[in-house]
């Protein structure tokens, strides 16, 4: 195959940063490094998502919380993103009988925001392009990488191999990340993965006469102790309805008029409004989706090599943090190398040693908030507990 090299160089401006992975973190972590000079180049094993008809990622929107925004501020993309946010004040418990009660998030004016996940990353890659000294590489699928000698060897859709040498890795591939495997063979590298018994299935609810079927401004929750329905809302006035269960009751249910007998017992409210047609076809479209929860330490390797966002810590979505969380590595990666003058062999080890403690309790509370969200949100002690930052 085609083997391009490029070379390390001495300041700022000749050196060479590689972002592989160009999802959330990827994109936003490109703009951070590009702010500073370095010569960004992004690796993304997709195609390019901004020409893409489908675009699949891991769920069709998510919560943008206060650390995301800050993160997206600081690269001056706060007001592009929220504009096309629909904020969320509180949540909205619905009962087996479809009484509808709120929680709000915090105090008055507080509030998340429901955003779409493709549109969040394609003005993430826009703003990163932006920056003449970054360029995203689309079709290219890190395959190896040298501990040694941080060669990184990718694969291109025609079958031919590309590597290339960067001064900084950043690891931002995910929570199966390939850069990530080169840890695992080293002497004190801690790592844990874990898969919860549930599974996550999408379903699209319509407008209603042109409006929103629900209220739009909450995020809709269905407890129902060991699963639960939640539901954000889309600009084009739909909601995602976000179903979560043990795989093993997913798999009881096998045929279109079983679909509607669960919902008829656990969600009636919903089958109106998402149509049963649509209910019976749509819940068999994919398969459910796994959630797996990945701690590990350290974050770094010399001064080579640096994993933020899921590659570092994957969590479960309960705590609507997963993002949020990676876009604050950036910010927290950042100040350190303020600090540190950009000196990697300091920055690197610095950046473990402050963020590995902060993402691990990430990872816990969203463990909890697992629990929290499909049980303890239906209790009373529940409802007089105050300002909670989860979803
Ligand atoms: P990803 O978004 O997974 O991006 C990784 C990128 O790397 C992808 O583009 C991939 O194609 C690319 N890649 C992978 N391997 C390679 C390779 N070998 N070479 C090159 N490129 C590669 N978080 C929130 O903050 N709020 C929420 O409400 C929320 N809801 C969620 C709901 C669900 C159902 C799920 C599953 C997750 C949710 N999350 C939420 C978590 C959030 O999705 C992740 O934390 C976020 O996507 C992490 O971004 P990332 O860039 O680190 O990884």
């Amino acid at each position: 195959g085609r083997v391009a090299m490029e070379s390390a160089g001495t300041s700022s401006r000749d050196q060479v940063v590689a972002v592989v992975g160009g999802g959330l973190v990827g994109a936003l972590n490109a703009c951070f490094f590009a702010r500073r000079g370095f010569q960004v180049k992004v690796f993304e094993s997709r195609e390019d998502i901004r020409n893409a008809e489908i675009v699949r990622g891991r769920s069709i929107n998510l919560a943008l919380s206060h650390r995301g925004r800050q993160a997206l501020s600081r690269v001056g993309m706060e007001e592009k993103i929220v504009s096309k946010g629909i904020p969320m004040h509180a949540r909205m418990i619905h009962s087996l009988s479809g009484k509808q009660s709120p929680i709000p998030y915090g105090k008055k004016g507080q509030y998340i925001l429901s955003v779409d996940r493709a549109n969040l990353n394609k003005a993430l890659l826009t703003e990163a392009e932006s920056y003449p000294n970054a360029k995203i590489n689309f079709d290219h699928k890190l395959e190896d990488w040298s501990t040694d000698t941080g060669l990184m060897t990718f694969l291109r859709p025609d079958g031919s191999k590309e590597s290339l040498k960067a001064d900084l890795i950043v690891g931002c591939d995910g929570a199966f990340s390939t850069l990530r495997k080169q840890f695992l063979r080293l002497s004190r590298f801690n790592y844990s993965q874990t898969y919860i018994p549930h599974g996550y299935l999408e379903l699209t609810m319509p407008p209603l006469a042109g409006e929103f079927a629900m209220k739009p401004n909450f995020l809709h929750i269905w407890p129902r102790n060991t699963f639960m329905m939640i539901a954000l809302p889309n600009l084009d006035k739909t909601f995602t309805c976000t179903l979560f269960m043990p795989f093993d009751v997913f798999e009881k249910i096998t045929s279109g008029d079983q679909v509607i007998d669960f919902f008829q017992t656990y969600f009636p409210d919903a089958i109106p409004l998402i149509g049963v047609d649509a209910l019976k076809r749509d819940y068999f479209r994919l398969p459910a989706q796994a959630m797996v929860s990945v701690k590990c330490s350290p974050y770094h390797i010399n001064d080579k090599c640096v994993l933020m966002g899921d590659a570092a810590h994957a969590v479960v979505p309960f705590y609507g943090q997963g993002m949020n969380a990676g876009f604050e590595d950036c910010i927290v990666f950042d100040e350190i190398m303020d600090q540190y003058n950009e000196d990697f062999s300091a920055v690197l080890p610095e950046y473990t040693r402050v963020r590995v403690p902060d993402d691990h309790t990430i990872a816990d509370l969203a463990m909890y908030n697992y629990v929290e969200m499909r049980a303890h949100v239906n209790s009373k002690w529940f409802r007089f507990r105050k300002n909670l930052d989860n979803i």
